[in-house]
């Protein structure tokens, strides 16, 4: 009888769901039989991809984690139509793409320059030494360099304060002067290096897209929420899904792994499986590493995942009379709020409340305000309101609040990253059948877990199908 192999996925985030989808299509398209199991510790799919749906006030919708993605990498669209969902998706409204940075008042700020000059946010030497930037000395690329730094040598200081570190605060919740240049902005950095400019770069990019007939990407979500897609993705029956079940050590066997779960009843057990994916936050990464991988572990552990708090409060539309109209805003450090931004939800998907109500997101938190996350509720909502009540007019308190603290946040790639993942890969390297899918290590972002999760599970499926062959 011919040897079925066995794969093991820790987590049920995107990444995890991608990983398992794509070592199962590996498998069809090579009429090979493949067992993949995934295991996740919590009592739903999608990790930080929640969506609660009330009925109450008309019906609304909140998401705890990422409210939509950017389409900049087909694999979310992918994932979407092998689950059966792609009519579900959304597009964020075009009327309501207008945002904001709070800089002494809400200033708006958009892809076109006369926006930005006509927004105030920056002084007229800013902006003036802001539209220099092609002719500053081009750099090599240097993994050394901060965001903080690099935006400074290409666009002044002013721009370097009150445009990019809001604009990353939006991304990573982070410091621009931990970031990396190179690491976190990846694009940025490519166009100093192949257009001797930031502005000549972007020009270039769109001119090259709108010759291949390429539109700029779009901010998409699902009508039900995030959490549709990995819901779907898991209910498909193409892998065994085994919830409430963590995986709390990985042992190496010979040719194989003994994955030692727990559940939260306190029933223990180990499965044996041929290669595994580890796809969970990277502190518990770090942790499963440690027995298995231990210099993978030693690297991943310098890789820092603050925690954010996500909090959404409904309120009666007629309390929020002359709301600004967009997307939301982000919040320039050092200008009183505590709030990092604040995203309009309704107004990006008109869906997610009823007519005569406005859910708020506001978030809280990352690297430069640990502390935030250890607010009661009360006190949460507390500064939330009082930073809301300095850049629009509020009528009353918010009907609903809910809160979620996401203790292992936003992954920060720091000056170093590229070294880090080289240790962690370099770490993997001595232990074959074993992989990691995301861990924030690839990026931020909802895509970036899929696209690692896709790209690790066809990868392992490939091994495992092979070793299966030669046995
Ligand atoms: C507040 C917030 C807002 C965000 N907004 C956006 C946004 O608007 N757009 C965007 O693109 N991205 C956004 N992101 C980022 C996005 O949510 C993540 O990039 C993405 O969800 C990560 O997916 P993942 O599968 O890698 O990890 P996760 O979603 O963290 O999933 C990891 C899974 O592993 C499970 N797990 C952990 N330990 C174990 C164990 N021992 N055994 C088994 N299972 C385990 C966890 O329970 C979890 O289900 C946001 C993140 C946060 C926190």
């Amino acid at each position: 009888m011919s040897y079925t192999p066995r794969i093991g996925i820790v987590g049920g985030g995107i990444a995890g769901l991608a990983a398992a989808w794509s070592a199962a299509e590996t498998a069809r398209e090579r009429a090979q039989n493949l067992d993949i199991v995934l295991f996740e510790a919590g009592p739903t799919l999608g990790g930080k991809a929640q969506s609660l749906k009330f009925a109450e006030h008309g019906g609304y919708l909140v998401e705890t984690g990422p409210n939509g993605f950017v389409d900049r990498d087909p694999i979310v669209r992918r994932l979407a139509a092998l689950a059966g969902i792609e009519d579900q998706l959304v597009e964020a409204q075009a009327a309501d793409k207008r945002r904001y940075i709070y800089s002494s008042g809400l200033r708006e700020v958009g892809p076109h320059p006369l926006t930005l000059a006509r927004s105030g946010l920056l002084s007229v030497r800013g902006l003036l030494r802001l539209i220099t930037e092609p002719w500053q000395r081009a750099m090599p690329a240097d993994p050394k360099e901060s965001l903080h730094d690099f935006a400074v040598r290409r666009l002044g200081h002013e721009a370097a304060e009150r445009l990019v570190a809001p604009m990353a605060t939006g991304v990573y919740a982070g410091d621009t002067r931990g970031l990396s240049a190179t690491a976190a902005f990846p694009s940025l950095s490519r166009f100093e290096q192949e257009h001797g400019s930031l502005l000549r770069g972007l020009r270039a990019q769109s001119r090259t897209d709108r010759s291949q007939g390429k539109s700029p990407p779009l901010l998409l979500s699902f009508r039900n929420g995030m959490q549709s897609l990995p819901n779907a993705l898991g209910a498909t029956g193409r892998f065994s899904v085994r919830m409430h079940c963590a995986i709390d050590e990985i042992r190496p066997d010979r040719h194989c792994y003994q994955a030692c779960w727990s559940t939260p009843e306190g029933d223990q057990g180990t499965d044996t499986v041929d290669r595994i994916i580890i796809a969970s936050e990277a502190p518990v990464t770090t942790r499963l590493l440690a027995t298995c991988a231990p210099q993978a572990s030693d690297a991943l552990k310098h890789l820092s995942c603050p925690g954010v708090a996500s909090l959404s409060l409904l309120f009666r539309r007629s309390d929020l009379a002359g709301f600004p109209k967009g997307f939301g805003v982000l919040m320039r450090h050092g200008q009183g709020q505590r709030v990092l931004g604040c995203l309009f939800e309704t107004q990006a998907f008109a869906h997610r409340s009823a007519k005569d109500t406005v859910l708020l997101r506001f978030l809280l938190g990352g690297s430069l305000d640990k502390e935030a996350l250890d607010l009661d509720d009360d006190e949460l909502e507390r500064v939330a309101f009082a930073d809301l009540g300095r850049w629009a007019q509020v009528a009353g308190p918010p009907t609903v609040r809910h809160i979620s603290r996401w203790r292992q946040g936003i992954p920060q790639l720091e000056v170093g990253h590229e070294d880090l993942v080289h240790r962690v890969n370099a770490g993997l390297a001595r232990t074959p059948g074993l992989s990691i899918a995301n861990s924030g290590l690839f990026g931020p972002a909802f895509i970036d877990a899929a696209r690692a999760g896709w790209d690790v599970g066809a990868k392992e499926a490939v091994l495992a199908l092979q070793a299966s062959n030669s046995r």
